[in-house]
Formats: C-alpha cells, structure tokens, sequence
C-alpha cells in the first residue's frame, strides 16, 4: 500500500537539528546518543525509512516563526532572520532534488508522473508476490523490503538502493508564515516551489493567532490569504486558533486541508478539531491528516508524566474512524504524522519504530470494518484527489 503523509518537517531535521536524512534511521539515533533533549537519538525519519514505508510523497514543511519567545531553532528575532531560515529549509529540498534523493512535485503533471511511477512499482511488487504462491523461490526477487516490525531487523539498515522504489516525492509546505515577510512576496516562495501554508503555529504570529489563542487574523492575514488564493496556493488551517479557523473558512475560497490535526472529541484540546470544525471541513472536500503526536491522540495527556504505553497505531486508526463517521465515508480522513516534528518515538505510539511502520495503520483500519478502497484512501488516495483537484491544470 503507497502512503502519502501530509506533514514531515524534514528540512528543519536536517537544518536545525543537523540531521543527514540520506543516512538510516539506526545510524542517526546512534550519532546523537550523547546528545541530550526532547526527541534526541529517538528519531524515527529518514529517506530511507521512508521509501521502505511506501511512502510515495509526503508534504515537507519549511519552519520557522518571529517572536522574543526564544525557542532554539525556531524563534528568530525579525522577519528578515525568519526568512533567510525558511528559504535554506526550501534550498535543502532542492538540493536533495538536485542529487537525486528526492522529487519535488509542484504541479498536475509531475504528480501524475511521479504516482503512476509509484504505482507501477506496487504493481510489480504485488505481481512478485504473487510469485511465492506459484512456488517461486522466495531469492529471485528484492529484498529489503519485508514487512515492518516493532523490534528494528537487518533490512533496516539496507542502503536506500536496493529498496528499488522511485524516490519519494515531496511538496513544500510552509507551518506558519512569519517567514513571509509582506503578504506579496507569496508569489515569490510559489516561484520557488512552496504550494501550501498553514498560516499559524503555537503562540501569536505576524500573521494571525495559533494554537493557544484567541486571536483571529490581522489585516496583513486577510491580504496573505487573498495572495494565496491568487498565486493557487493550498491554505491549511492546522494550528489556527478557533477564531482564524471561522474566518479563513469565510475568507479563503481556494482549496483547503488540515494537514496534521486531530480530533477535540477524543483528545479535548485546542490544538484538534472540534465535530463542527470537522463538519465545515467536508463541506468545503477538505482532507484532515492524522497526526501521531502522543498528546494530541488521548484525553489529559500530561508532559513529562504520561507514557506512550497507552498509545498505539490503534489509536490514530480511532481518530480517523470519526472523522470518517461525521463524513459519512471515507474520503476526508488521511495521514499528516507529524513524525520527529520536535519529538522523536518517545512521544510518538508505542508499538511504532519509524515511519515505515505507518504502514501497519492499514491494519488497524481493518478493526474498524475499513474495506481495501477506505484503507486506500486514507493511506494515499484522499491526498492525491485533493491535489489534483488543487492543481487542475499545468
Ligand atoms: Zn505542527
């Protein structure tokens, strides 16, 4: 099964926290085994982790915010520092583009390509496997490729290559504006390949108020969402405070997503969506994205005291099962897993090891009673209808 995961930040890894995301997951842990923090030696993202997960695109997110807050590596002190940090985050994709290690997709036809690539891929895989039933020897076809497990196995520190999967894809997705310095440069980020912004983070922004707010967009909001929609780029309302949500659903007309976000009747934060929220979503055929952040999966998670012993794949599967049962059916609910975004498997479900184990959602789908076309469109088909939607042409 290909995925598709609305929501990795893998440029600020790589950018912020000096992660080489060509090496394996196991390699990365061991360099920052002395190092200590939330989510250090504890990462579960790579290139290669993702390709043996299927993970045939996912949307890579350039980070960074403009407050006297301080956070290390994401709070800058003006707009200016912002910016030259989230363009490097955007040079670092298309330097991974340019050796070959990723591709960046920004339109209709480059999707098409890249996903019939990747279907081709599954298609002669599914064929080999069907081969073992024909009484093929199990050696005339790859390995490196076997199903995941929690406990880590020798194929996880084969070299990227002998997966024989394209590269993965990746959109360039922006998780808070501040970086932008005046609402018309939007068209200047489009020009370098950012086709999606979640306006708001954690806090208030230059922009509009997050999560933790209740602050709605300002008049440089209202024009940064009035660029967008003129340049075509995707809004994404994850991290809107409760009263930018309402306003952007009257305020923006183009396409519209949550691209890591949750559910506030099964874990009862701000942060989530609320069934109503979830409701005006739908309305508008927009995809929410599952995210895995332990907290944002069960009620009264408490930091620094709550274990991710009580968390599982299972858990994420029960989120995306209501959102499927406001809609109806299966086609608003996806994956945004928010993987090593500042936390690593510690605070990520307990029986997950990387990103490859994702896959075992599927699984857990089937527990709810998701025939094979759910479990397809929430692991990849969801997203790949709302982009072609989005990028109608060119
Ligand atoms: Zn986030």
């Amino acid at each position: 099964m290909l995925i598709i995961d609305a929501h990795l930040d893998l440029a600020w890894n790589a950018m912020q926290w000096s992660r080489d995301l060509l090496q394996s997951v196991y390699t990365l842990r061991a360099r920052e085994g002395r190092m200590s923090g939330d989510g250090r030696g504890q990462n579960t993202v790579s290139l290669p982790e993702l390709r043996r997960g299927h993970v045939a695109l996912c949307f890579g997110t350039v980070l960074a915010r403009v407050n006297e807050r301080g956070v290390p590596d994401i709070d800058y002190a003006s707009p200016a520092q912002a910016y030259a940090a989230a363009r490097g985050h955007v040079a670092y994709y298309h330097a991974l583009a340019q050796q070959g290690s990723i591709r960046l997709i920004t339109s209709r036809t480059l999707l098409d390509a890249h996903l019939a690539e990747w279907e081709a891929w599954a298609k002669t895989k599914d064929d080999a496997a069907q081969g073992v039933a024909s009484g093929r020897r199990k050696d005339e076809w790859s390995t490196g490729d076997s199903p995941s497990s929690f406990i880590p196995h020798p194929s996880s520190f084969v070299s990227p290559s002998s997966f024989q999967t394209p590269p993965t894809g990746v959109v360039i997705s922006m998780e808070c504006a501040d970086p932008i310095m005046f609402p018309d440069q939007v068209a200047e980020w489009y020009d370098a390949g950012l086709r999606l912004i979640g306006p708001g983070h954690y806090g208030r922004g230059r922009y509009v108020g997050g999560t933790g707010t209740d602050v709605g967009f300002n008049e440089a909001g209202i024009q940064l969402l009035n660029a967008m929609e003129r340049s075509g780029i995707i809004l994404d309302v994850t991290h809107l405070s409760d009263e930018a949500f309402w306003e952007a659903m009257s305020l923006y007309d183009g396409p519209i997503l949550a691209s890591h976000h949750n559910c506030r009747a099964l874990a009862p934060h701000q942060r989530q969506l609320s069934d109503e929220q979830i409701r005006a979503l739908i309305q508008r055929d927009a995809v929410i994205g599952a995210a895995f952040d332990v907290w944002m999966l069960i009620p009264d998670w408490s930091f620094g005291k709550s274990s991710n012993k009580q968390v599982t794949i299972a858990t994420v599967a029960e989120h995306i099962d209501h959102v499927c049962q406001i809609a109806g059916d299966s086609l608003h609910a996806a994956i945004g897993s928010d993987l090593d975004g500042g936390f690593g498997r510690e605070s990520a479900p307990f029986d997950l090891d990387t990103i490859a184990d994702v896959q075992r959602l599927a699984e857990a789908l089937t527990e709810h009673n998701f025939a094979d076309d759910d479990i397809a469109n929430v692991m990849y088909q969801n997203w790949l209808r709302l982009l072609r939607r989005a990028w109608r042409e060119g």
